[in-house]
């Protein structure tokens, strides 16, 4: 039994307690050898202490998945030359790709505006436009910055001319089972082996206009309509579909066309020194990836 002036003192005590869990010591004299006063501060520390140790263990957890990046970067460097064998060993089936934009909305390149000007009901919808889908889940236009989509590699096959073509993506080499993440927040629109080329590739919308493509996985770990942030694992890296060894084939489209990566990326230290070098004899291995970005980028 307690009077209520007492009753009042536990609770500015307990409060206290809630403040400085570790003892403060003027509560500490007055409570001291009170047993309700001594659990509530053995738990209020308790409480403290668990969550510290989350904390830490969260730090940890980025600290030691930052390492492991640059542990297997150092193990890329050291095997560039066989990984650089690795690329895409035929064309990859574009009519494909673009059927799959256009089906999620992803607007055409604005086709140029016919000679003569309008015809009488140019203000009806064109017969053959995109039918867009309500953009619910994305947004007009994405406003961050872009990721690398893996942490370590090296890239193999740079955008652009290739077998009287355009290679329409960057290549980048790894080990198989290499976590492949989303560049941006966005939605998947395709999740799947069906596009003749590309073995089992994720496709990725941004925004209106722009969408991103990794190719050759070994397993996707996302599927259509799944909502992903910027640094999900949407795949694992494979050998999928046309392909000479472990890499992803990765593109960024604004609309139809495919960008150069590069131009869009952030400017790593280690893509700056890869990056076209206007000294041909300085055009040394290309390596790809987000170590620099992660923070550690010593000697790349
Ligand atoms: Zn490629």
């Amino acid at each position: 039994m307690s009077s209520p002036g007492a009753h009042r003192a536990k609770l500015c005590a307990l409060a206290g307690v809630a403040i400085c869990a570790t003892g403060c010591a003027t509560t500490d004299q007055k409570f001291g050898d009170q047993p309700w006063y001594q659990d509530t501060k053995q738990a209020s520390a308790k409480a403290v202490e668990v969550t510290t140790t989350t904390a830490a263990k969260a730090a940890e957890v980025t600290s030691t998945t930052a390492s492991k990046a640059y542990a297997r970067m150092q193990k890329y460097l050291a095997e560039k030359d066989l990984l650089k064998t690795f690329h895409d060993s035929s064309e990859h089936s574009e009519v494909a790709v673009l059927s799959v934009l256009h089906k999620s909305g992803i607007a055409k390149t604005p086709a140029p505006a016919p000679a003569g000007g309008a015809a009488p009901g140019a203000a009806q919808p064109k017969p053959h436009a995109a039918p867009l889908t309500p953009l619910t889940t994305v947004p007009e236009q994405y406003a961050g910055a872009l990721r690398w989509p893996l942490d370590a590699g090296i890239v193999s096959s740079e955008y652009g001319e290739r077998w009287g073509k355009v290679h329409q993506g960057l290549d980048i080499a790894a080990d198989v089972g290499e976590p492949v993440y989303a560049i941006a927040d966005g939605e998947v629109i395709y999740a799947g082996d069906g596009l003749r080329g590309y073995g089992n590739v994720v496709i990725l919308r941004h925004d209106r206009k722009t969408s991103s493509l990794y190719a050759h996985n070994s397993e996707l770990k996302v599927k259509v309509g799944d909502q992903v942030k910027q640094g999900t694992v949407v795949s694992l890296l494979g050998s999928t579909g046309h392909s000479t060894g472990p890499h992803v084939h990765f593109e960024i489209r604004n609309g139809d066309v495919a960008v150069n990566p590069r131009d869009v990326l952030p400017k790593s230290k280690l893509a700056d020194a890869i990056g076209p070098s206007p000294d041909p004899a300085d055009a040394g291995p290309e390596l790809a990836g987000a170590a620099a970005q992660m923070g550690h980028s010593p000697a790349m």
